[in-house]
């Protein structure tokens, strides 16, 4: 069995938003304080984690993680690549580099955002990675195999801002998906079979670059997973009330779920 812990859950300011006093942001649910969103994938061979956002440091610390066999990046925004150098750590204990797994355009930004790290003028004491390119075909870290599966941020024809994608990554029957707004009908037969799906929902209302509730809900439909959990979601989303409101099959997932797959 494979256990999944969402580390955290919330959009990419978390949950509340810094100055705001609605009532989710001032909430008491525990249920209610959500970090940016990430997973820790635990196999009988290896851990992995799903996306390194601001919040990395204080989120190993609270799952009390040890060690990571590899890191897989969904995409370059910041709420998901923030926390990389905190990877110091792991790699003073491991004595390695960190693999890291990411598509091209999000290995181009790590390079970007962490410059002291690569290179011949590589700062002393900086993180080490050791960076796959995801490409179409699945990989494998440890017993885990792991299929890419192309997601996209926003719909280009919409935005006119050329194209972001992001790497959905399926391990068996499990699919995990964030910050998708679009999912061509090729990426969407290769999520068919799901029995446990993690998806993004933002909010109610439409959003130009993040799935809707209902937006994730017609996926749902679609793929019929056994099980779905909601991820990266905003302020306006309160736990209990949104809970009440989903079909049987489909939970808010929540800082501290753990699931098996
Ligand atoms: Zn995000
Ligand atoms: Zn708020
Ligand atoms: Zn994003």
């Amino acid at each position: 069995m494979n256990r999944l812990t969402f580390l955290g859950t919330g959009t990419s300011q978390g949950v509340p938003l810094i100055g705001c006093r609605c009532p989710v942001c001032t909430s008491q649910d525990p249920k209610d304080k959500r970090l940016r969103t990430s997973a820790l994938i635990q196999t009988p061979e290896v851990t992995v984690l799903i996306d390194a956002g601001p919040d990395f440091r204080y989120q190993m610390l609270r799952a009390e993680v040890q060690r990571i066999d590899a890191i897989l990046l969904t995409h370059y925004h910041r709420d998901h690549i923030a926390g990389l150098d905190e990877v110091r750590s792991f790699n003073y204990f491991q004595q390695r580099a960190i693999p890291v797994y990411a598509n091209k355009e999000t290995i181009q930004a790590v390079h970007a955002f962490l410059p002291y790290a690569f290179g011949k003028h590589r700062y002393p004491g900086a993180p080490l990675f050791d960076l796959h390119q995801v490409r179409k075909r699945p990989f494998h870290i440890g017993d885990l195999t792991i299929r890419p599966i192309e997601v996209l941020h926003y719909d280009p024809k919409a935005m006119l801002n050329g194209e972001m994608k992001v790497n959905a990554y399926r391990m068996g029957d499990f699919t995990y998906i964030t910050d998708a707004k679009v999912i061509a009908p090729a990426s969407i037969d290769k999520i068919r079979g799901t029995k446990t799906l993690v998806v993004n929902a933002l909010r109610h209302e439409p959003h130009p670059t993040h799935f809707s509730i209902s937006e994730a809900l017609q996926l749902i439909d679609e793929i019929k997973p056994e099980r779905a959990y909601i991820v990266h979601t905003g302020h306006a989303l309160g736990y209990a009330q949104t809970q009440g409101e989903l079909p049987p099959n489909v939970q808010m997932a929540y800082d501290g779920l753990t699931i098996e797959f």
